[in-house]
């Protein structure tokens, strides 16, 4: 049997350049697709970039001439219309492209229980775009559109309720939601909890002009600065949708997202120890604090769909899943919603500073030292240097979850397919730098000299 596979969407939906491969008629498609295999009302947002309303126009396009019915949510982080959407509809699309540069766009596909949608229903729904078999319907069967602009303050009571007001009181924190869809939400989240907030790049502008959508630490800097000049207790700063939120320390450093996620597993681990899910690239932090505060994890696939349903399938069992996510700032906590969700997480930062009384460059050095060495391979020859890899190292504990994963002692190297491209990714990670060079130069002595 041949595996069929997505030919359009990639690990987080579709993305394009607009005006090349990402235009209204494609948009418009997969409005009109989306409508043809699911039936209902689905909510519709984007975020801010300037092609954002083109698209939002055309996919309800296809949704209403496909008789189905739309509600308008304007512009919203995405885990905010996931939000919504697990609450009340049947479905929904998000027109973003996440961290992408200013010129691009895309679509979340995003299912009645909020989660985005698998890959085998994005496949349905790729082969109904591609064989353009629409059901179009006639004029008595068109669906109605409604708009319900405020509905993002049920995300941003959903998130608050999480924690009480007054949570932070006190606090002083920067938030730089980069012109993008946080700026209605992460800083009402935290002055609801009590933080007194300062901000930049805090406009909606679909030209990013203080930064560009991936939160990089050169990005940051103005952010770092902000936090050095209040004397904040962390800076967060979120990507174009904002279903990712990263940090700077009190000391005006970039924390590393694996550092992140093993601080905030902490923070719910020690109230509640239970069940961890995270892709196989994660750091092996995840195991050392899993070792401090007794919880367990469970590995899944790359990519925040497999993190998300895996949890939602653990929990489904009677697992104790408490916290999951990926080493890229994308957290997810279950007894909010089944997503990673930027907000929240920002929220849940003040709430461990708060609930640890320590700083945030103290509880850093509670982690042990780790190096993680990334790298591409680029080949035409994936199985074959799969095989290579994992004969040579036949002696050593392997996982499979995806691609093959060396696990030693105290180190673990990943050797894996890229979702979208022609190459294989390389993570390596040790206590030290040499011996993670080390390794990595073992696994390069299999796999030959790379061709780049
Ligand atoms: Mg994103």
């Amino acid at each position: 049997m041949t595996m069929k596979k997505k030919q359009l969407f990639g690990t987080n939906g579709v993305r394009g350049v607009t005006g090349e491969m990402m235009t209204p008629e494609l948009v418009l498609k997969i409005g009109m697709s989306l409508g043809t295999i699911r039936s209902g009302t689905f909510a519709v947002g984007c975020d801010t970039r300037t092609s954002g309303p083109a698209l939002v126009h055309a996919v309800k396009a296809g949704l209403l001439a496909t008789g189905q019915n739309v509600v308008e949510l304007g512009i919203l982080p995405t885990p905010a219309l996931q939000y919504i959407v697990k609450n009340h509809y049947d479905g929904g699309i998000v027109i973003t492209a996440s961290h992408n540069p200013p010129e691009y766009n895309g679509v979340k596909v995003i299912e009645a229980d909020g989660t985005e949608m698998s890959d085998e229903e994005i496949i349905t729904l790729e082969e109904t775009l591609f064989a353009e078999t629409f059901s179009v319907v006639g004029w008595d069967k068109v669906g109605r559109e409604t708009s319900e602009p405020d509905g993002i303050q049920e995300y941003i009571d959903g998130v608050i309720n999480q924690f009480g007001p007054g949570t932070c009181a006190g606090m002083t924190v920067a938030v730089d939601p980069g012109s993008g869809p946080a700026c209605r939400t992460t800083q009402e989240i935290l002055t609801s909890l009590g933080c007194r907030v300062f901000s930049i790049n805090s406009q909606m502008d679909g030209t990013f002009p203080g930064r560009l959508p991936e939160p990089s630490p050169e990005g940051l800097k103005p952010l770092a600065d902000l936090v050095f000049a209040t004397g904040a207790a962390f800076g967060v700063a979120h990507d174009g949708d904002a279903d990712r939120a990263v940090f700077i320390d009190d000391t005006g450093a970039y924390l590393e997202e694996n550092e992140e996620f093993a601080l905030m597993q902490y923070h719910v681990c020690k109230n509640k120890p239970g069940l961890v899910v995270t892709p196989v690239s994660t750091s092996m932090r995840v195991e050392d604090v899993a070792a401090m505060t007794n919880c367990r994890v469970h590995y899944t696939k790359v990519g925040s769909i497999s993190v998300a349903r895996t949890m939602m399938a653990l929990a489904a069992a009677g697992e104790p899943v408490v916290f999951g996510g990926e080493g890229n700032g994308g957290l997810i906590f279950p007894e909010h919603q089944h997503c990673r969700d930027g907000g929240m997480t920002a929220a849940a930062m003040a709430s461990l500073l708060k609930s640890e009384g320590k700083t945030l460059s103290e509880l850093r050095t509670m982690l042990p030292p780790r190096h993680m060495i990334k790298d591409k391979i680029f080949t035409d020859n994936i199985p074959g240097l799969l095989e290579q890899v994992q004969l040579a190292f036949a002696e050593d504990e392997q996982d499979l979850t995806d691609g093959i994963r060396i696990n030693r002692e105290n180190c673990w190297a990943l050797f894996r397919p890229s979702g979208t491209e022609p190459f294989m990714r390389l993570y390596v990670e040790a206590a030290k730098e040499e011996e993670a060079q080390a390794f990595c130069d073992e696994i390069m002595a299999v796999i030959g000299p790379k061709e780049n």
